[in-house]
C-alpha cells in the first residue's frame, strides 16, 4: 500500500494525468511525470516532470527511480519499456495488461477468447488481406492501426464505390484491421475500478455521442432497462478481470437495435466518457485510479446527481479564447480547461459537465452552450 506523501509516477502527461495529479495531490500524493514536453498539461500540476518520449527507456528508468508506483495516461506506452520498469517499481496497470489493450488485433483476439460479442473483424495490413477482409466483412468497412490511434485518427472507411487501396495507402502500411461497420443504435461506454486485490466499483454507465470520431457528449446515467444495464455491467467486469487489470478501465460497446451489445474497444485507464464523475459521483475517476493503484480502499462509484459532459475542442478558439463567461452564468455548469497552449482543430482542451437530474435538458443546454462558445 502506498500512502499518501509517496510519489506517483505518470507515463505520459496529458489531460487524464493532470486530472489525476490534481486528485492525488489534493490526497498528499507527490507526483512526477514523464512526456515530450515540459509544458504538457500533467507537468504543470506535478512536482517533477522527466522530458523524454514515451519509449524513452532511459528517461523511463529516470522517473521509476524516483517513484513507488508508476501509472500512465495512455495505453500506448510500449509493453516492453514497462517489462523494464516492472523491474525497479510496481507499474500499475501491468505490462502484460498494455501489451494485451494496445494493439488492436491481439485486444480483438483476447475479446474473442472470452467469447465476448464484438463487430466482426480480419486483419488489413496489405491488400490482399484487405480484399480478403472485405470478402469475409462485406461493405462498409472500417480499416483501423493496430497501434496508437486515437480520436478516429489512424482509420479509414471503405464505403461500397470506394477504391479500397487507395483508402489502405492513407494507412502508410501501418499494421491494420478491418471491422464491418456497425449500424448501433447508441454508444455506451462502462467505467470501472479493479482495485489491487480484485474488488470491483462500477459507475453508472454513460452513453456516448461522437462527431468526427471524437467523443461529443456523454449522459450519465444512460436510461437503460435493468437487464441491458447487467449485462454491460457482466461484460466491463469479466474484461478487468481477464485481464488481472489494476485501476480504472473502460469497455466502450455498441447498443444494436435488437439491444444486444458489442464491444467497440477497451481503455485500460480513466475515460474521456468518465469525465462526469467529478461533480456527479461521490468518488472521481481519478480519485478512484489513484486509490487503485496505489493499494487503497477503493472509493464510493455512486452518482449523487445526473450529468453530462461536452467536450471543448480547439476548434471553439479559432478567433482566441473563447467566451466563458456564458458557461460560467450557469449554475449548474463546471469549466475545465487542460492548460493546452496550441487549440488545433479536434484537439481535446476542455470540457463542460452540467449537473442536472434532468439529462435530457442537459443534452439541450450543452449545445446551447457550444453553440454560443463556436466563432461565427
Ligand atoms: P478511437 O476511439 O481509438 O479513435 P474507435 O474504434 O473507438 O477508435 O472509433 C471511434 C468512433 O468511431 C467510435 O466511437 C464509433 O463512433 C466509430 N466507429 C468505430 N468503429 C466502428 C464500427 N465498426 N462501426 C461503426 N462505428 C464505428
Ligand atoms: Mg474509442
Amino acid at each position: 500500500m502506498i500512502l499518501p506523501g509517496g510519489t506517483i509516477g505518470i507515463l505520459g502527461g496529458g489531460q487524464l494525468g493532470r486530472m489525476m495529479a490534481l486528485a492525488a495531490r489534493r490526497m498528499g500524493y507527490r507526483i512526477v511525470v514523464l512526456d515530450p514536453s515540459p509544458k504538457c498539461p500533467t507537468a504543470q500540476v506535478a512536482d517533477g516532470v522527466v522530458v523524454g518520449a514515451l519509449d524513452d527507456v532511459e528517461a523511463a528508468k529516470q522517473l521509476a527511480k524516483q517513484v513507488d508506483v508508476i501509472t500512465l495516461d495512455t495505453e500506448h506506452v510500449h509493453a516492453d519499456v514497462l517489462d523494464q520498469l516492472e523491474a525497479i517499481t510496481p507499474v500499475r496497470p501491468g505490462a502484460n495488461v498494455l501489451r494485451t489493450i494496445q494493439d488492436r488485433r491481439t485486444q480483438k483476439e483476447f475479446l474473442d477468447g472470452l467469447g465476448l460479442p464484438q463487430a466482426r473483424w480480419a486483419p488489413a495490413t496489405t491488400p490482399a488481406e484487405l480484399d480478403a477482409a472485405l470478402a469475409k466483412l462485406g461493405r462498409p468497412a472500417i480499416v483501423k492501426v493496430r497501434r496508437a490511434g486515437y480520436d478516429g485518427k489512424g482509420q479509414v472507411r471503405i464505403d461500397p464505390d470506394s477504391d479500397a487501396h487507395a483508402e489502405l495507402a492513407k494507412l502508410k502500411h501501418e499494421p491494420a484491421v478491418a471491422e464491418e461497420v456497425v449500424g448501433f443504435t447508441r454508444e455506451i461506454s462502462v467505467i470501472l475500478a479493479r482495485g489491487l486485490g480484485g474488488e470491483i466499483r462500477i459507475y453508472p454507465i454513460a452513453e456516448n455521442a461522437h462527431r468526427r470520431h471524437i467523443l461529443h457528449t456523454t449522459r450519465a446515467p444512460a436510461p437503460m432497462r435493468e437487464a441491458a444495464r447487467a449485462r454491460a455491467e457482466q461484460i466491463g467486469v469479466t474484461v478487468a478481470e481477464a485481464l488481472g487489470h489494476v485501476g480504472v478501465i473502460a469497455v466502450e460497446m455498441f447498443e444494436l437495435p435488437d439491444g444486444r451489445l458489442l464491444v467497440n474497444e477497451i481503455a485500460p485507464r480513466t475515460h474521456n466518457s468518465g469525465h462526469f464523475t467529478y461533480g456527479a459521483c461521490s468518488t472521481t475517476q481519478f480519485e478512484q485510479h489513484v486509490r487503485a493503484v496505489c493499494g487503497l480502499p477503493l472509493g464510493d462509484p455512486r452518482p449523487l446527481t445526473g450529468a453530462v459532459m461536452v467536450n471543448l475542442l480547439g476548434d471553439l478558439w479559432r478567433d482566441g479564447p473563447p467566451r466563458w463567461e456564458v458557461v460560467l452564468a450557469r449554475p449548474e455548469a463546471r469549466l475545465h480547461l487542460y492548460g493546452k497552449d496550441a487549440p488545433a482543430p479536434g484537439r481535446k482542451m476542455g470540457h463542460i459537465v452540467l449537473l442536472d437530474d434532468d439529462t435530457r435538458r442537459a443534452l439541450a443546454t450543452a449545445e446551447q452552450l457550444i453553440a454560443a462558445l463556436t466563432p461565427p
